[in-house]
């Protein structure tokens, strides 16, 4: 089969989260499978200057505007894993420092931008080879089964061609002004309530859920919070009208990035059976954030997040001055909203002997925190895969999180530390550092401890099972569809 790929995000060129690590590793586990996929991606500034002379694959795609048209190349990404990479070049609109906007606010030009990168997939994939099916990502990537299900609806080539909709995080659902619909050559008939209309918005990810053959989101929780006012982030009708062909796929783990055994980004290897590398990790993280002379009985802690109300960033500010009064150091590493960048450094500056901020994106401290620390906080308050307590298992750095979407399937707490990690079902900062201390008592039971980290580095999280869920539902659609 052949399955096209379209998303505003793919590591290693282009990531600012999640959605980047599943659309590199789910293509090259379906190509494992058998199968061939083509993954499209814009050409943004920062893939330029790592990839700074593509072959051009198609000189010139055009692309209708009012009034003008949009010419955009393009190029080729190579293959990797045996998965073809294209980009979508159109300098205006992806030559720019940022992938969706500055600290000032989103682009304003943002469906205008995203909407050209679906228009240039669908008309490439014409010439490039029509799949058997579209797998888009998020609202970036909506427009592709809503221009299939509207203004291309009639062509001969695409009738058939289904489009699968994956949601990593309904909170960012692509809203714009009504006049978007007139910007993207779209018959005003789409905008109604049944369709991209919300509260007098076009939504782009409800278009998609709407116009999508099947939906699918990153775990079996999430799929069914999306269906509740509380996560539906105002779409919850639309996904319960469409909860027959919404199915959760727990995201896998790739092994080639994150394994312990291998990882070229931290000071020493080690495995289930050999921890001992384990050690030299923490010694060389504590370096790294200037601790010294940190008693091995003292626990590090970790945080590698996007600072935001989402991650329960505020549940962390809100602990930190009784933290603080544990036998423990903590680090953290993250970027995000201005507000919990300020309130975390603050925090450091009064607790400096204990904790210590890095406001930054930076994938090599990210790998160093999943192997350097002993436990991973992740009090986000909806989460709808999550890939960090993963990768923290993986490391056997113990996750304490909060019970919702992705962290509650893939997390078990049970007495006498059994289970994984350590999980809060509460909206409050109380219940997490309950959650935090019931952690700091196991560790002080090495036995127990090391038991649970390596029960954790056990775990399977390889993408094959979820990439043969995904070729179920791809399956599925082209069925329905023929
Ligand atoms: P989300 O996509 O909602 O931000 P996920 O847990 O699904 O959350 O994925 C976050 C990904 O981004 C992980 O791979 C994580 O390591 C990475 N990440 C987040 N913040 C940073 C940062 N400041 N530096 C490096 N990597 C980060």
């Amino acid at each position: 089969m052949h399955i096209v790929f379209a998303a505003s995000e793919c590591s290693p060129w282009a990531k600012s989260g999640g959605m980047a690590d599943v659309v590199s590793a789910l293509p090259r586990a379906l190509a494992k499978l058998g199968h061939r996929v083509s993954v499209f991606l814009p050409y943004y500034r920062q893939v330029a200057k790592v990839v700074p002379k593509p072959k051009v694959v198609l000189q010139s795609v055009t692309i209708p505007f009012p009034s003008y048209n949009r010419f955009v190349r393009i190029l080729d990404g190579g293959i990797a894993g045996e998965v073809q990479t294209y980009f979508v070049d159109c300098a205006e609109f992806f030559d720019r420092e940022e992938f969706y906007g500055t600290p000032s606010g989103d682009y304003p030009d943002n469906a205008e931008r995203f909407g050209l990168l679906c228009r240039a997939v669908i008309e490439a994939s014409k010439i490039l080879g029509v799949p058997d099916v579209f797998h888009v990502h998020d609202w970036q990537a909506s427009m592709i089964p809503i221009m299939l299900g509207s203004i291309y609806y009639f062509d001969p080539v695409l009738r058939h061609v289904p489009a699968v909709q994956t949601i990593h995080n309904a909170g960012f659902q692509g809203w714009f002004p009504p006049q978007a619909i007139e910007k993207l050559l779209l018959p005003w008939d789409l905008f109604t309530v049944d369709k991209l209309e919300h509260f007098d918005k076009v939504d782009f990810l409800k278009g998609g859920v709407v116009y999508a053959d099947a939906i699918t989101t990153v775990s079996r929780k999430y799929a069914e919070e999306l269906q509740t006012a509380e996560f539906g982030n105002g779409l919850d009708g639309v996904f319960r009208k469409r909860s027959g062909d919404l199915l959760g796929i727990t995201n896998g783990i790739d092994s080639e990035e994150w394994n312990p055994a291998t990882d070229s980004h931290i000071a020493a290897h080690y495995t289930v059976q050999n921890l001992a590398g384990k050690k030299e990790c923490r010694r060389d993280l504590l370096h790294a954030y200037g601790f010294e002379n940190v008693s091995d009985d003292t626990a590090v802690i970790g945080v590698v997040s996007r600072f935001a109300t989402q991650k329960g960033s505020d549940f962390i500010v809100e602990i930190m001055d009784r933290l603080a009064k544990e036998d423990m150091v903590l680090v953290i590493l993250g970027s995000g909203e201005e507000y919990y960048e300020r309130l975390l450094v603050e925090m450091a500056e009064r607790h400096p002997a204990k904790v210590r901020v890095q406001v930054k994106f930076d994938n090599v401290m990210a790998h160093k925190i999943e192997a350097g620390a002993d436990i991973f906080l992740m009090p986000s308050r909806y989460e709808p895969g999550g890939l960090n307590q993963l990768y923290s298992l993986k490391y056997g750095t113990i996750p304490v999180v909060r019970a919702t979407g992705g962290l509650d399937d893939t997390i078990e707490e049970q007495p006498n530390g059994e289970g994984n990690g350590f999980k809060f079902w509460g909206y409050s900062a109380d219940a997490f550092l309950e959650a935090v201390q019931r952690a700091l008592g196991t560790f002080r039971n090495k036995e127990q401890w090391t038991a649970m980290v390596r029960r954790g580095m056990a775990q399977n999280f390889s993408w094959d099972k979820p990439a043969a869920e995904y070729v179920r539902v791809y399956e599925r659609v082209i069925t329905n569809r023929s």
